[in-house]
């Protein structure tokens, strides 16, 4: 399997092939500018679909990932996704045992044909170490990171910005891997209390945990600012972890073949997932999914107040947002004012033609953006099974009671923008999978405003907020964030 870029640079010659899957693992964007995609998307045909039905999930992972990795022995693929994918990684304080499906479906409301009901269901994603599902990814990351880095004989050094949960995601993939270092800037303050304790009680040698004296934006234009200092980059080998990863993408397929069989009798039906998108890696990975032939009926795109994606879907306007306009909502991992993956899904809905991704994307890239309304590309959208809604503060505490007033399920308030904009959307000739993308003990503040108490803690994680903290604080300075790097890795 190769890989092209978006803006087309890997394709352009017709005789030198494009870059394999470990050649774009460690970069980011590729060197055009774009971002990376297969070729073409492997299909999975009926009898095959049958076979992985019955996969456990690291062997559904393993037969989906080699789809797209031929530069790694399958052996060896098997023993990282074997590694990655294991229960004790994902039971979150449950018994091994009821952590084996890794990500259990869980009905609210069961289909009813006679009833013409499609039925409702959470597929569980968040018992990863960090409770988001950014583990599912991550997790699979760090393995290859390690395993990739030995057998070149070479070492990374991330350096990255959170607002919350990327951080601790990442942190928690890479901690003690050999070859890897992990720089984190974090907004000094502006994490709950619950995210602080997350990062920076780990005491790995490799983990380095940077507070800034100022907000999430500060933090990322100070990574932006030594990223582009070339010499330093290289001399430092500073590399990065951030949404646009392949990788990342590849590893959230798996969960949609595995939600898919859990919800379903056979192969001849279809169902719809909603997606609490930011992003937009995850409703990605379902769309290339859908792609490869897995009987996705409709995606469903769910936004918060930020709703540049719910725009572009409902009208054919894609028009990113200034950090000024972004606004500080209760589901705070999908405040997004432009969608990095997004790149990714309109190359293929323009036919997958790299010469108008560029010029859409210098319009986007000078702060503007683009309008498909009234082009057949627009009109094409329903083929692609998507549609889009958003959500606002007073939906998510409505969702949130009454989840768990009908259902006695206590849900995030990302996962609620899912289940609010999914119920809207449901059908009757379908399942609706809401995908969970954290778990509500991270949010507990508008747990409480919701519901009045708190949520449940796993066993491993009460009184976190007690344990000794590593975290250097710093004023928003480069040259301080370089001296660190520079002494850590002397
Ligand atoms: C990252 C994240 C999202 C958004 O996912 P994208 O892949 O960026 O669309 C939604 N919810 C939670 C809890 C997240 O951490």
């Amino acid at each position: 399997m190769r890989y092209l870029s978006t803006r087309g640079s890997t394709s352009s010659s017709r005789d030198s092939a494009g870059p394999t899957f470990t050649e774009i693992l460690l970069g980011g964007l590729a060197p055009d500018g774009g971002l990376y995609l297969p070729e073409s998307y492997p299909q999975v045909d009926a009898a095959e679909l049958d076979q992985w039905r019955r996969l456990s999930y690291a062997d559904l992972a393993f037969a989906v990932l080699a789809k797209f990795i031929d530069d790694i022995p399958p052996a060896d693929l098997k023993a990282l996704v074997t590694r990655t994918y294991a229960p004790r990684v994902y039971c979150n304080g449950r018994s091994e045992t009821q952590a084996s499906e890794i990500t259990p479906l869980r009905w609210l409301e069961r289909p009813n044909a006679a009833r013409g009901e499609g039925g409702l269901a959470i597929l569980e994603l968040s018992n990863g170490p960090t409770l988001a599902f950014k583990d599912m990814a991550m997790q699979l990351l760090g393995n290859l990171f390690e395993y990739v880095l030995a057998r070149r004989g070479e070492q990374i050094n991330i350096l990255g910005a959170t607002s919350g949960d990327t951080g601790s995601s990442a942190e928690y993939a890479m901690r003690g891997k050999a070859g890897v270092h992990v720089f984190m800037l974090s907004p000094h303050q502006r994490m709950s209390a619950f995210q602080r304790a997350q990062m920076y009680s780990l005491q790995d040698e490799n983990i380095h945990n940077i507070a800034v004296r100022g907000t999430f934006d500060d933090a990322q234009d100070v990574v932006k600012a030594v990223s582009s200092d070339h010499a330093f980059k290289a001399r430092y080998k500073i590399g990065a972890v951030n949404s646009i990863n392949w990788a990342r993408v590849a590893a959230q397929l798996v969960y949609y073949f595995k939600g898919y069989f859990a919800a379903t009798g056979g192969n001849d039906q279809r169902v719809a997932f909603a997606v609490p998108s930011g992003n937009f890696g995850n409703i990605c990975a379902g769309h290339i999914a859908r792609m490869m032939g897995l009987p996705i009926g409709r995606l469903v795109l769910a936004t918060n107040e930020n709703d540049v994606l719910d725009e572009f879907f409902r009208t054919g306007f894609y028009r990113p947002r200034a950090t000024s306009e972004t606004h500080a909502t209760s589901s705070p991992s999908m405040d997004i004012s432009k969608a990095s993956n997004f790149e990714r899904f309109v190359f293929d809905l323009l036919g997958r033609d790299p010469a108008m991704i560029r010029e859409l994307w210098a319009e986007v890239d000078a702060g503007h953006g683009f309008d498909l309304s009234g082009t057949p590309y627009f009109a094409s959208l329903p083929d692609f099974g998507f549609v889009s809604g958003s959500s606002t503060h007073a939906d998510r505490l409505a969702t949130i009671r009454h989840a768990f007033a009908s259902w006695g399920v206590m849900v995030d308030t990302h996962t609620a923008d899912g289940l609010k904009v999914g119920s809207e959307l449901r059908t009757p000739d379908m399942p609706m999978i809401v995908l969970e993308t954290a778990l509500p003990a991270k949010f507990e503040a508008t747990i409480v405003e919701a519901l009045g108490r708190k949520p449940q803690r796993p066993a491993g994680l009460q009184g976190i907020e007690d344990l000794p903290q590593r975290v250097e604080v710093i004023d928003v300075d480069v040259d301080a964030v370089k001296q660190i790097i520079e002494r850590e890795l002397r």
